[in-house]
This record gives C-alpha cells, sequence and structure tokens, in this order.
C-alpha cells in the first residue's frame, strides 16, 4: 500500500502546475491513474459535542487523521478523538499505519516537511495539538507529557512506534532534549536501534533493514522546495509574460521521488508494506503566495507517483493512492481579473498564466473544496464518485470482496410440484391412464401411487427430478382418487397429494 500525498493540492494547483510544467494539453502520472474520485475534507471545531461544529476549511491535522483513523476531528489535532478545548485530549484512535504494523507490515513516513509536521505525525502518533512537535514544544499538551503518563511529543512517538523508515526534515526537533536528559535522536538511535542519515549520500549507503529501522532527517526544518520562490504580490503583481520558476540548490538533501524509490527498496517484502509519503511544501508555499515553490512540488510529487507505479508494475497487488489533505488558495485568473496577490508565469505552451491568491492581503490560507483522489491497483475503485476523507480509511487498509461459506449448506428437504388431471372417465383410466405430471429438486427416488380409500391401486417409480406418466387401473372403480408423490432424498421426504374424479 502506498500512499501519496500532496499537501495542500487541489485541482486548481495540480491545473496550474500541469500548465506551467507540460501545458495545457499535458497530462501528468496522477492524471492517468485509472481510478479517480473527489473527496471532501472538512473537519471540526471543539465544542461540547457530540454534534461538533462542522470546520469547513479544516487544517492537515484532522484531514490526515481522517484517513489515517477513518474519524473525524477539530482542527489542529492528531489522530485522537474531539474535545471541549483544544488544549483537552480526545480518545486516542488507531491508525492505518499501526494496524499494518500490529499485522506484521513493514511500515514507512516519509515527508519533505518536518517529520513532526501534522502529515506524517497523523500518521503514527496522538496528541491534541499538532504544534507539540518536540519535548520542548509541549506548551499546550501538559497532559501528552511521558511524566503525565502520557506518549510524549511528536517526535517521541514517531520514535516509539518503530515506524521503520522515517525519511523527512525535522533534525532540530529530534535535536530538542528529553526530561530524562539526552536528546530524542539520541534515544532513537541508542533505546531504538535507529539508523540516523542526515544527507542523501547516508541513505544511498543503506540498502536494507537488517541493520534496524532508519530516521533520515534532511533538513533542521522543513525541505528545500525544488524551485526558488516567486512570490505574488498585489496588483500589477510578480513576475512576467516571460517569467520562468528556476531550480533551487538543495545542497545534500533527497528529493521525495529519490526518498520514496528509497523507502520502497527497503520496505519491500513478501509479508507487504504500508507507505506513507507527502510532498509537504505545495502547502508551505502556497502559503507563502509563492507559485513557483508549489509547482516544483507538485511536480515532484508526481515523479514520486512514478517511482510508485514502476514498482506496481513489477508487484501488481500493490494499491497506490494519490491525494491532497485540503484545498487551498491558488487559482487561474484571467488577464487583469482580480485576485488580491498575483503571479504571472509564462507556461510549457509558451503563454502567460497568471494566478492570484485572495485570501489574504499577504501570504494565504486553506480553503473548503472537495479535491481530488485518484487510484490505480486492487480495490482501487473504492475512490470513484464523491467520498469523504474518512472513507480512504479502509481502502488503505485493503477492502476485500466479501466471501463465500466454505462450510457445505445443510441439505434441504426435496421440493416436489404435482399437477394432474382433475377429472377422467372410469374407461379412459383403465384404457390410456390419469396422466400425472411431476417436476422434483433435491430428491434420490421418486415415486407416485393413485390411491383410493387408503388404498395403493398402482403406483410407478419416476427418475429423480420426475417427469410425466400416465397411472392406468385396471379395476373398474368410480369416485374421488388420490394422487400421491413420495420423494426421499438427503435432507428428508417429501409426500405432495392432488385428487382426481373417476367418473362413471
Ligand atoms: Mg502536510
Ligand atoms: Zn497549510
Amino acid at each position: 500500500m502506498i500512499l501519496l500525498i500532496g499537501d495542500g493540492t487541489d485541482d486548481s494547483m495540480i491545473t496550474a502546475a500541469r500548465n506551467y510544467q507540460l501545458g495545457a494539453d499535458g497530462r501528468f502520472a496522477l492524471d492517468h491513474l485509472p481510478f479517480t474520485g473527489a473527496m471532501t475534507t472538512h473537519g471540526l471545531k471543539v465544542g461540547s459535542g457530540p454534534d461538533y461544529p462542522i470546520a469547513y476549511v479544516s487544517d492537515s491535522a484532522p484531514t490526515a487523521s481522517g484517513w489515517s483513523t477513518g474519524k473525524k476531528t477539530v482542527d489542529g489535532r492528531l489522530s485522537q478523538g474531539p474535545s471541549t478545548a483544544a488544549n483537552i485530549a480526545g480518545k486516542d484512535y488507531e491508525t492505518v499505519l499501526e494496524i499494518y504494523k500490529k499485522q506484521g507490515k513493514l511500515t514507512g513516513n516519509v515527508s519533505t516537511a518536518e517529520l513532526t509536521d501534522a502529515t506524517p505525525a497523523a500518521a503514527a502518533s496522538h496528541i491534541n495539538a499538532r504544534a507539540c512537535q518536540g519535548p520542548a514544544d509541549m506548551a499546550n499538551c501538559q497532559s501528552a507529557l511521558k511524566s503525565a503518563g502520557g506518549k510524549g511529543s511528536i517526535a517521541e512517538q514517531l520514535v516509539d512506534n518503530k515506524v521503520d523508515v522515517l525519511l523527512g526534515g525535522g533534525k532540530n526537533r529530534f535535536g530538542q532534549t528529553l526530561p530524562a536528559g539526552g536528546t530524542v535522536l539520541d534515544y532513537a538511535t541508542a533505546a531504538k536501534g535507529y539508523r540516523a542519515v542526515d544527507d542523501k549520500a547516508g541513505l544511498d549507503a543503506i540498502t536494507s533493514l537488517d541493520g534496524g529501522p532508519v530516521l533520515g532527517l534532511f533538513s533542521a526544518g522543513n525541505m528545500t522546495p525544488m524551485y526558488n520562490p516567486l512570490v505574488a504580490a498585489a496588483p500589477p503583481g510578480t513576475g512576467g509574460a516571460d517569467q520562468k520558476c528556476t531550480n533551487a540548490d538543495r545542497g545534500n538533501q533527497p528529493d521525495l521521488s529519490t526518498m520514496t524509490a528509497k523507502a520502497i527498496e527497503l520496505l519491500d517484502n513478501e509479508k507487504g508494506f504500508f507507505l506513507q509519503a507527502e510532498s509537504a511544501m505545495v502547502d508551505k508555499q502556497e502559503h507563502a503566495s509563492d507559485i513557483c515553490g508549489a509547482i516544483g512540488d507538485l511536480v515532484e510529487l508526481d515523479k514520486a507517483v512514478k517511482v510508485a507505479l514502476d514498482f506496481q508494475k513489477e508487484n501488481p497487488d500493490t494499491l497506490i493512492v494519490v491525494t491532497g489533505d485540503h484545498a487551498h488558495s491558488t487559482q487561474i485568473v484571467g488577464d487583469g481579473n482580480g485576485g488580491r496577490q498575483t503571479a504571472t508565469l509564462q507556461t510549457a505552451d509558451g503563454d502567460p498564466m497568471t494566478v492570484a491568491y485572495s485570501t489574504a492581503a499577504s501570504g494565504s490560507n486553506h480553503t473548503g473544496s472537495q479535491i481530488r483522489v485518484a487510484a490505480s491497483g486492487p480495490q482501487a475503485a473504492n475512490v470513484t464518485g464523491t467520498i469523504d476523507q474518512t472513507d480512504l480509511f479502509k481502502t488503505l487498509l485493503g477492502r476485500r470482496p466479501s466471501t463465500l461459506s466454505t462450510t457445505p449448506a445443510k441439505p434441504s428437504k426435496p421440493v416436489v410440484a404435482l399437477v394432474s388431471d382433475r377429472s377422467i372417465t372410469a374407461k379412459r383410466l383403465r384404457s390410456s391412464g390419469l396422466r400425472v405430471s411431476t417436476n422434483v429438486a433435491g430428491a434420490t427416488s421418486v415415486r407416485v401411487s393413485l390411491t383410493k380409500s387408503g388404498k395403493t391401486l398402482t403406483s410407478k417409480t419416476l427418475n429423480r427430478t420426475g417427469r410425466t406418466v400416465r397411472l392406468t387401473v385396471s379395476k373398474k372403480i368410480s369416485g374421488t382418487v388420490k394422487v400421491v408423490v413420495v420423494a426421499r432424498g438427503p435432507g428428508g421426504t417429501t409426500i405432495k397429494t392432488t385428487t382426481a374424479r373417476v367418473k362413471r
């Protein structure tokens, strides 16, 4: 199971990135996935419950918790239920990653943000506030402190959960000191057997999980986006009809597709694995009204989709799901058609495209539209139509078709259909006989008799499915006669009767 997330990646952002990188008629790998649907992403607001107010615009914490746990929760909260206030903990909900781990499968969690950021955190930690990323960030999560009997900060929980492959940014969070002394990173390596790496060369050198789980922390905070920023500004805006995005200097940081490929290589095993990989900076750069930063990391997400599809070709029992977590603010607008901040780029078509950000005078915020979800592989059709984020939970766990019982059904009594002539002359009964038709299921022997006043006049054995016979009686009789069919089978005996009148 490979889940690829573009944070803040909605159809508007996908279209802008596609126009820029491939042109209006281009298609990303994610556009080619065979099953595509729409997904609602709303969250809840804190309250007295159980009918919590809806948050029509939600953040990455409740949205990632939605697919991770199958349940809605409040803004800022990670894989834990709603409550009356942000600093009061709810009930912990088990995650997809934890369920797979319990089943003995390997697990991976990759992000280009800090590993303790909301999306990767929701996969393998439970805490009331997403800000409680390291042991020094616990002001709003007092009940989660280990000293208070809690599970600790997000960084501690990721390590305690022993996720087999953890790759991303956020070195500074893991460098924070624990109350008991030492950093989270020290704890991960000394107490949990993690092998730590901090650049692409270090990651390349790891070729199996035999030596223990892997913790790759490739930047102090979030990782560097693929493209240098182009930040929108109040109209007339920035950029221009010939403006192109430029590659950023990312130093020794691996990119998302490289981390995804390495995670798959390490996790691939006979029992299966679950990998969540997030292109996180699409969202972060949209928050900065940075169109180039967002485009570059969406293009990189698509490269990671290709990596997953290549693996699926060799391993067709792999389900790939590609989606976002919530909509964002990037809009493609007509020339001079408004927006509080705009930027213009030259697309792959050679034409100018203007994007606008309108949720704030500077910077930008999430929006509340449904977003795309696409999938390929076993059970991929479950993402089609309009689903909610929480519906993904069961799909990620691998919904299976119904199975039929292998216990043989208890045999039932034979079923007999019987029709006979209702009346006949005595003469005709002697010459050609009374016509009796039977149709029998579930019998091994069938016998039909003609009786009068309890005495058998004549009888015949039929084949086990019945047939049409004529019953003749040599004696001169008249009055009512009874046709009796006795069908015996493994489920019991069925007797069916009709009557006929014999006229003089
Ligand atoms: Mg995120
Ligand atoms: Zn965001």
